[in-house]
């Protein structure tokens, strides 16, 4: 084992004692290709849909925390999972088009796209390890996406409550938490994330991307309004201002 590999090994160690001191999950360790950052390609997906598409780890621990949430009569059902860079692409592309034909400036439109939608490659969906989530057996909303149906008499909150108390058990970790003081992405009680392998992705991207010659070279709509202020504050509070539990 090279020096390297050890100091790996051993920081991902660390993780794993320090947030699930009672259980041992695989430790996962490797050097994660500039396409499995950008959702590019990722050779650990699996799954055919974009419901079912997810990391090989995150699989596993979701198909058994699923089980157990079905014990209580939940049925979690994934509403989004791994989506790649060009699907990003298209769904910023189209709300750009829309906010700006109606009238918005281009720097108002990219402020409310990123209320809740990223950046193509910059989305932890482009990793395979987080999913937006509901209860399939609550009655559905129009709107599911929406942090009122977890919260009073919404429709998931019997799978809020269940998750609040179970999903860190499995690995999973809402990302955009309801912290008055977080920044970046809005509330989004249905996003979850695979910690044992997001947290070293996210180690790895902030290692290898640089987010503002990536996203220099992409050819995305209304990136010539990416302002090096505007890059520079969507990485520090859309991509890191995220439940501590998630950041290396
Ligand atoms: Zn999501």
């Amino acid at each position: 084992m090279t020096r390297n590999n050890f100091i790996k090994l051993s920081s991902l160690a660390g993780i794993s004692l320090a947030v699930f001191p009672h259980l041992s999950f695989t430790c996962f360790s490797e050097e994660f290709s500039r396409n499995q950052l950008l959702g590019k390609g990722n050779a650990d997906i699996v799954g055919n849909s974009y419901t079912s598409k997810m990391h090989k780890l995150t699989k596993e621990a979701f198909d058994k925390m699923k089980a157990e949430a079905a014990k209580e009569n939940i049925k979690i059902e994934v509403i989004s999972a791994y989506r790649g860079f060009q699907r990003q692409k298209e769904i910023f592309e189209r709300k750009y088009k829309s906010f700006t034909s109606q009238g918005l400036s281009p720097e108002n439109a990219l402020e409310k796209i990123i209320e809740y939608s990223t950046i193509p490659g910059t989305s932890r969906h482009h990793w395979g390890t987080d999913l937006d989530i509901i209860d399939a057996n609550a009655r559905r909303p129009t709107d599911v996406l929406l942090p009122e149906n977890f919260h009073g008499n919404g429709a998931f909150c019997k799978l809020k409550m269940w998750l609040d108390d179970n999903s860190e058990k499995f690995g999973f970790f809402e990302a955009y938490t309801d912290n008055g003081h977080r920044k970046g992405f809005k509330y989004e009680p249905w996003h979850f994330s695979y910690a044992p392998v997001s947290i070293p992705m996210l180690e790895s991207y902030q290692k290898n991307i640089d987010v503002k010659k990536m996203l220099s070279e992409e050819k995305i709509l209304g990136s010539e309004n990416f302002s090096e202020e505007f890059i520079n504050r969507y990485i520090n509070e859309n991509i890191l201002d995220i439940n501590p539990a998630l950041l290396p």
